[in-house]
């Protein structure tokens, strides 16, 4: 069968298929992953009002694409008192939020109990906001500085008032492009079995995949069909988030950066290759609102959210710091063709 007579058929490609995919024109791609959306989701773009809370950047990790945590390219360190999280997540409520999405630096000063009970604080406060919180990097971090397992972290994020895991820390799976960018933290395994067990107590979460640096395009399938594999088991993951590499203020040597002809068959092919993951999450943070407009005709569905304020991608040359109002959100949405529909974390529609 020719890759074209997969693509008509729906079966599902194989690492050699993926990788031939980037050979074809980008409009073929789109062509086929628009399908997809369009069976699955028809003209429907999703969105949330949420907030993005990055309460410290102190890392005792270095990564090297990293423009966010304290270190000489970034010196200004930072770590929020739980009142002013609390203040923050009182103003933003006023605002809408639905969801606070609160992730942080690897930071080994504050103690176990500052990255958890937060969570505890909001949820008495605001029980009906969704926490998504702590990637799977965190709770390995956390798991290795207070020497507890995996699950025991899991265990206090769930008695915490934790509702889902957010899908970062993921990077690129390949074992070697990892290490060198970012050598030390959660391994790929990990990463994979930490989502496993949060799935497994019947909970859900996002996946990422940073790309556009170093890796290959043979790493980001290999990437996609680890996710693939894992989700057959489980089916936790709500969405498969592809992030583009921010350039700016880090310590990786990239020189060639990714078209947005590259970019767009990324998604295109995130889209075919994932049959099992139900969104595509164009992250309009890490894209350009713009690319992330155009890229719901390569299969992406859901375009994120207002975020209102955001530092991680920021602090890296993104123009995501002070996050976009929810009316020119939605305008976005409707005048490029789609139809903008308020979605809460788990994707119920509002
Ligand atoms: S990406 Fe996260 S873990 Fe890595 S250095 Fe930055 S803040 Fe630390």
């Amino acid at each position: 069968m020719t890759l074209i007579e997969k693509l008509e058929n729906n079966v599902r490609l194989t690492q050699e298929d993926g990788v031939a995919l980037y050979d074809l024109d980008v409009l073929v791609l789109a062509k086929y992953a628009n399908k997809i959306r369009e069976t699955k989701h028809g003209k429907k773009t999703y969105y949330n009002v949420n907030r993005h809370i990055n309460p410290t950047n102190i890392c005792k990790d270095v990564c090297h694409f990293c423009a966010y945590s304290a270190s000489r390219k970034n010196p200004k360190p930072y770590t929020l008192k739980h009142e002013e999280i609390m203040d923050t997540v009182k103003n933003s409520v006023k605002n809408g939020i639905k969801e606070v999405h609160i992730v942080s630096a690897h930071n080994p000063e504050t103690g176990l109990e500052w990255y958890l009970e937060i969570f505890a604080k909001i949820k008495k406060e605001y029980p009906n906001l969704h926490v998504k919180a702590l990637t799977a990097a965190e709770i390995h971090f956390l798991s290795e500085q207070y020497d507890k397992s995996h699950e025991d972290i899991i265990n206090l994020m769930i008695q915490n008032g934790v509702d889902s895991m957010p899908g970062g820390g993921a990077e690129i799976f390949d074992e070697d492009i990892r290490k060198r960018i970012c050598g030390g933290k959660v391994t790929s395994e990990q990463w994979l079995d930490i989502h496993k067990i949060w799935h497994e107590k019947g909970k859900e979460s996002n996946a990422t995949m940073l790309f556009g640096h170093i890796e290959t395009r043979e790493s980001r399938i290999d990437h996609m069909i680890r996710l693939r594999t894992l989700q057959d088991k489980t089916n936790g993951f709500n969405a498969f988030i592809p992030l583009v590499y921010q350039k700016e203020n880090n310590f990786l040597k990239v020189t060639d950066f990714p078209t947005a002809n590259e970019i767009l068959k990324t998604f295109a092919i995130s889209r075919i290759m994932l049959d099992n993951i139900p969104h595509l999450k164009a992250y309009w943070v890490t894209s350009t609102i713009k690319l992330a407009l155009i890229a719901q005709e390569f299969g992406a569905n859901d375009l994120d959210g207002t975020i209102e304020k955001e530092s991680i991608n920021s602090a890296a040359g993104a123009q995501s710091a002070n996050g976009m109002a929810q009316d020119s959100f939605t305008s976005l949405i409707k005048n490029s063709g789609f139809i903008p529909v308020e979605r809460d974390s788990l994707y119920n529609e509002l």
